[in-house]
């Protein structure tokens, strides 16, 4: 088979996606399904709404439109506010859109009356990790200038945590933002019926309170594709960690010293290389590169250690010298997924993955 090549075990994401569904679902919370760190595939998409979710969400249009094309049958939400240049695309191939500027808000119900159709928006409020975001005391102003725009429907509010400053979300954080919901509810007399709380890294807070307030949804990436949670990522119990594989071919294997010699300075990638400190390895290059995968995220098989990496080559230590030609299959963390999925060299065709049993 080709190689390198990204591998996904398509039953192992569906049993995560059921068991998070289950799990939430008992504490009144609906998953929406991230698709982006898979660039809308629509094999896992498929495996997402067979496990019951009914609601994907993605941060590029050009995924949601793919998802469409293939025949995915679910709610979509663009997952990051629309760009101006695109609003045309986002109210026509995206039910709901995450908004935090009046400028596009604008945009979006021009562009969704030239079209005929009625947009869904969430609006997204800063809670603290510094990333999108109203602020809190801007909100009530922006939803009065919102609500009188056509062709535009305040279905939500959103938040998101832990992906910026890496501020985890906890009891005080959640409280204020069903607090926040409650007031833009009472002031302009309406429901608002997506009160979605956060990413993976709010799956801890939604099972462990016994206060989940107004939060009815979270938007879970991760922890149904790598079964971890994003803050510590540790393995979330009972999820497989292994739905993805990164496999790669070897293309030469010598004992080798185990430092440089001559003079050293800078390498392409700005590190030096490193190694055991005396002696001599079995040292296999492994044809995978950062220009594939994050080889920095990269747990490697039984018995492999990765030393080094460049454009185009790993470098690992081998308990022994392997066959030219062997492949050999990392675990790839939530960015080297993400950077493995996007490199044309792994995926030909762009969203194309090995599907796998
Ligand atoms: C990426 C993203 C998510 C999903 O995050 P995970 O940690 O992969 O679950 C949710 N919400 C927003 C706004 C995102 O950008």
């Amino acid at each position: 088979m080709n190689a390198p090549r990204l591998e996904v075990d398509l039953p192992a994401i569906r049993h995560n996606a059921r068991l998070l569904v289950n799990r939430l679902g008992r504490r009144g919370i609906a998953v929406t399904g991230v698709t982006k760190a898979v660039r809308g595939s629509s094999a896992v998409a498929r495996e997402l709404v067979r496990a019951g979710i009914r609601s994907l969400g993605d941060s590029r249009i050009e995924n949601i439109e793919a998802l469409r094309d293939a025949g995915v049958v679910a709610r979509m939400t663009l997952i990051r506010s629309p760009m101006l240049s695109q609003v045309d695309r986002v109210v026509t191939h995206a039910d709901t859109s995450f908004n935090t500027e009046q400028d596009i808000v604008s945009a979006l119900s021009a562009a969704a009356v030239a079209r005929g159709r009625v947009h869904g928006v969430v609006l997204m409020v800063e809670l603290g990790d510094l990333r999108e975001g109203i602020m809190p005391e801007d909100l009530e102003q922006f939803v009065a200038a919102m609500v009188r725009l056509p062709g535009l429907n305040l279905v939500g509010l959103g938040t998101n945590l832990a992906c910026r400053g890496g501020v985890v979300p906890d009891e005080a954080n959640m409280a204020e933002f069903t607090r926040i919901v409650g007031a833009i509810e009472s002031r302009f007399d309406l429901t608002l019926g997506v009160v979605s709380g956060g990413n993976s890294a709010t799956i801890d807070w939604a099972l462990g309170t016994n206060r989940v307030g107004r939060v009815n949804d979270l938007r879970l990436g991760e922890s149904i594709l790598l079964g971890r949670e994003p803050s510590h990522r540790r393995p979330i119990e009972g999820l497989r960690t292994d739905a993805f594989a990164l496999v790669g071919e070897v293309i030469e294997s010598k004992v080798k010293p185990g430092q440089p010699w001559g003079q050293v300075a800078e390498s392409a990638f700005g590190t030096a290389a490193s190694g055991p400190t005396s002696g001599r390895i079995v040292q296999t290059i492994v044809a995978i590169g950062e220009q594939d995968t994050d080889p920095a995220g990269l747990v490697p098989p039984a018995g492999v250690r990765i030393l080094a990496a460049s454009s185009d080559h790993l470098v690992v230590a081998t308990e022994q010298i392997l066959p030219i030609g062997t492949e050999l299959r990392f675990e790839p963390n939530y960015a080297a997924l993400l950077r493995a999925v996007t490199s044309s060299s792994l995926v030909p065709g762009g969203r194309n993955l090995y599907v796998c049993a």
